[in-house]
């Protein structure tokens, strides 16, 4: 592996059973000269099936998709698969052990650099290994994310619709397995370097998540989470059993949604405290107001209205009052027509 990546790692990807182990990261630094940090990872494989990568940790303060993966690890028993399960929970791990969304040793955003760079700094240097040592051995890859500190999203499963019309039936089926509250074919307000776009280059099945977030970690949605994961494991026949539902576990079917174009996404028209009237889930109509920003230094000037900017419900909503101008503030979902799609 060594003249792939610069970042050692001692697991046999082949051997049956669970191995725990760690990406050694090089990183020279005035503390620590042949410094390295230690990317936790696990590796659990049983019988014949496919190979599913799981990852977390992206963006460092995004939590539930990490304590979801946490769990699965210490859980499953491997002898209970048919296949190979390759889970890396913090990826971005010096985001993660600080709880920002970038690193804070190159200050980059992860999510934006993949395929990576072999001789670049520690991020890219992750995103490279992802994509040339794990990508190759993966069928299917799953990236779980949620909104962050300052996104919110309805906990919800992500697909983007493939060329391939087969693969995209798939990937659909896998989607409404998951069973989250909501089912997504979302756009990407910016698709360069995203870990989901380099595997739907490499024609590999590929979904994402977006498990709430506003810097929280709740019960119920790692429970999505958890039971979503298996409910994947199950759709690929890596898992025996059948897929368990919301409505088994209490809770509502999946809302299949889109986000249908760029508009769907509102941004803050200036500075100032934003104030909502709309909540997660509740429908809109275009030109409905949002919200008002309010100008906490100026009592004479009236608040600045934001109105939808397109019909539907509110998929995500930014929790911190204080933005700034261009701050997205929510992502308008519309009802989704599956066979607009050839999606049945
Ligand atoms: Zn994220």
């Amino acid at each position: 592996m060594a003249d792939i990546s610069r970042i050692r790692c001692d697991i046999d990807f082949g051997r049956d059973g669970i191995q725990v182990s760690y990406l050694a990261v090089p990183s020279s630094t005035n503390e620590s000269a042949y410094g390295t940090v230690t990317v936790p990872i696990a590796v659990l494989k049983h019988g014949t099936g496919p190979t599913a990568l799981f990852t977390g940790g992206v963006h460092g303060d995004e939590y539930e998709g990490p304590v979801a993966l946490m769990n699965l690890i210490r859980e499953l028993d491997p002898g209970r698969l048919q296949g190979r399960l390759i889970i890396i929970p913090s990826l971005n791990l010096p985001a993660a052990l600080t709880g920002e969304r970038c690193s804070p040793v190159d200050g980059l955003n992860m999510n934006r650099v993949f395929p990576g760079e072999r001789d670049g700094t520690i991020t890219p240097m992750i995103a490279h290994f992802v994509c040339e040592a794990l990508l190759p051995m993966a069928d299917i890859q799953v990236d779980m994310h949620s909104g962050g500190k300052t996104l919110e999203y309805l906990p919800s499963i992500n697909m983007r619709v493939p060329q391939d019309a087969q693969r995209a039936q798939k990937t659909f089926g896998a989607l409404r397995a998951f069973g989250a509250p909501l089912g997504l074919i979302d756009r990407n307000l910016d698709d360069t370097g995203i870990l989901n776009t380099v595997s739907e280059r490499r024609g590999i099945l590929n979904l994402d998540t977006e498990l709430g977030g506003a810097g929280r970690v709740d019960r119920d949605t790692v429970r999505v989470a958890k039971t979503g994961i298996e409910n994947l494991l199950k759709f690929f026949q890596m898992l025996d059993g059948d897929a368990v539902t919301p409505q088994q576990e209490g809770r509502a079917a999946t809302r299949l949604a889109e986000v249908s174009d760029l508009a769907c996404y509102v941004m803050a028209p200036d500075a100032g405290l934003y104030e909502p009237f709309i909540e997660l889930g509740e429908a809109v109509q275009e030109g409905d107001a949002l919200g008002q920003v309010h100008y906490v230094d100026d009592l004479n000037r009236a608040p600045w209205t934001v109105s939808a900017t397109r019909v539907g419900f509110l998929a995500c909503k930014r929790p911190p009052g204080r933005v700034q101008r261009g701050d997205n503030i929510a992502i308008i979902a519309q009802p989704l027509d599956p066979q607009r799609y050839g999606l049945t």
